[in-house]
């Protein structure tokens, strides 16, 4: 399409002219300013209740994980970005040379301008208004693209972000699919985007081409490392909780649990025995209904492919194609199932038997992702050893998911869980350029003027014998 236009019929390019001219303002206010207005926004957002409502009512999530997961997490990320670590990675500071230690760099964070916030279904509060916290704080403005299936905590994040009076244009929803999200890439000043590997591909290459920044938060296959001294009963229930919350549709699920041989029977037993006691629909589900039939006819695809490669299923499987899949657990699905390769993205949870540690290792690094995962063992050292020897980007030692709310420390992919990263103070400065700017130190004038007419034309012997001297002082 030539004009791709939001649901609102507005053409994105004027969608994003405006953010642009509202952005000059925003960018100018002080850190201060921006941090009490996104505060007012979470406090508003921590008591609303249609925001709770439009959560549970577009992903069928029970109201533990759309409050606990969702609007926490935002209440959590604005808490930790806004105070003293946010304010100190965006402040001037000064930087001194060695070579020249009469002058100084000031080194200042620059908004990009517009950032374009393209977000998933699954997550529709966390993963998009959420990401929008950052680039907002760091002075940008944010034009955010829910995914079509789940607009409706956006539309409510900007309804509340009007009604505490926040500057308008500097925040805009725009609604649509992958047309509007590549008109944002073609418009907007950097690209954050959260998704399938397929779709952040192509959005890289379109930011590539106009040598803008992407950042790329993709898929993920996290495997969950179960070695013989682990507390065998935590980790079961740490693997039924890690696999089926959020009806599996969590990018750092445990993906697959790779279970050390001598305990396998006892870990896959008790992973049955849960798994067989979530309650799934009614008044008070633990676990919901995936996004859509496409995911759903692709977990019993996985599941198909694994039994007939020889693995056991335990709990679960079954059901008419398009009906939901109930919480599966297979055992003893071989390495070269789809399922032990591919992200699943649904409520499936397979189960490995691995010879040992080195088994484990290997297994985990060949995998094409490297988004998140875990390590189970009694002993601490070791399995943090082990953890450092995996190709991920975080990693929890005897715990799951709980790294994404860790929201003090980067959180990214390797391979082709993508590129760049969200969290940590550190991850602000992604949304901004620096700018130094190098100057004289106040009061060395004499001596900074002396130095210039050195180091120009015309250049001298004696100059040059002096930096001979300098550099075997300097670099002996
Ligand atoms: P998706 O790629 O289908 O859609 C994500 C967003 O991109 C939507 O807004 C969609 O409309 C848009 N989009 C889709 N194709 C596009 C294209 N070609 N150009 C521009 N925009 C396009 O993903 P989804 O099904 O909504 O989310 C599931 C995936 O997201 C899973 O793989 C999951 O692991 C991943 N995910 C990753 C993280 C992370 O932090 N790493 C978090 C949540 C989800």
């Amino acid at each position: 399409m030539d004009d791709p236009r939001d649901a609102n019929h507005q053409p994105i390019e004027d969608v994003v002219a405006s953010a642009r001219e509202a952005q000059a303002h925003w960018g100018q206010a002080s850190f201060g300013d921006r941090a009490r207005g996104l505060r007012a926004l979470a406090s508003a957002a921590r008591v609303d209740a249609d925001l709770v409502r439009c959560l549970i009512e577009e992903t069928g999530k029970p109201e533990y994980e759309a409050l606990g997961f969702e609007v926490a997490y935002l209440c959590e990320v604005i808490r930790y970005l806004t105070g003293r670590a946010g304010r100190r990675a965006l402040a001037e500071n000064s930087r001194s040379s060695l070579i020249f230690p009469h002058k100084r760099a000031r080194v200042g964070w620059k908004p990009r301008g517009v950032v374009a916030v393209i977000g998933p279904g699954n997550f529709p509060l966390l993963n998009n208004f959420g990401d929008a916290v950052a680039p907002l704080l760091a002075g940008n403005s944010v034009v955010l693209k829910p995914s079509p299936r789940t607009p409706g905590a956006s539309r409510r994040m900007l309804a509340l972000w009007r009604e505490v009076g926040l500057p308008d244009s500097v925040f805009q929803v725009v609604e649509g699919g992958p047309e509007v999200g590549r008109a944002l890439a073609d418009t907007c000043d950097m690209v954050f985007f959260t998704g399938s590997v397929a779709a952040g591909r192509e959005l890289a290459a379109r930011a590539g081409e106009r040598l803008i920044p992407c950042v790329a938060e993709l898929g993920g296959k996290s495997p969950m490392i179960v070695l013989a001294d682990a507390d065998v009963e935590a980790a079961a229930r740490a693997a039924v909780w890690g696999a089926f919350a959020g009806t599996g549709q969590i990018c750092i699920r445990v993906e697959r649990v790779l279970v050390e041989s001598s305990v396998a029977d006892a870990f896959a037993e008790s992973v049955r025995a849960q798994t067989m006691a979530l309650r799934q629909g009614g008044e008070e589900p633990d676990v919901g209904v995936s996004l859509s039939a496409a995911d759903r006819e692709r977990c019993r695809a996985l599941v198909e492919d694994a039994l007939a490669r020889g693995a056991r299923l335990l709990a679960g499987g079954g059901g008419p194609p398009g009906s939901a899949l109930p919480p599966t657990v297979l055992d003893r699905v071989t390495a070269d199932a789809r399922i032990a390769n591919e992200e699943t993205f649904g409520p499936v949870l397979p189960i490995l038997r691995v010879a040992d540690a080195e088994e484990a290792v290997r297994l985990t690094n060949a995998s094409p992702f490297g988004l998140s995962g875990s390590v189970w063992s009694r002993d601490r050292d070791r399995a943090r050893e082990l953890g450092r020897r995996l190709v991920s980007g975080s990693l929890c030692i005897n715990d799951v998911l709980v790294n994404y709310f860790f929201v003090s420390a980067p959180f990214g992919g390797m391979r082709a869980s993508g590129m760049g990263f969200r969290h940590g103070a550190e991850a602000l400065r992604q949304f901004c350029v620096p700018q130094s700017i190098v100057e004289d130190r106040p009061g060395w004038g004499p001596l900074a003027a002396w130095v210039r007419r050195q180091i120009g034309f015309p250049y001298r012997k004696r100059v040059l014998e002096a930096l001979r001297f300098l550099m075997k002082v300097l670099y002996r």
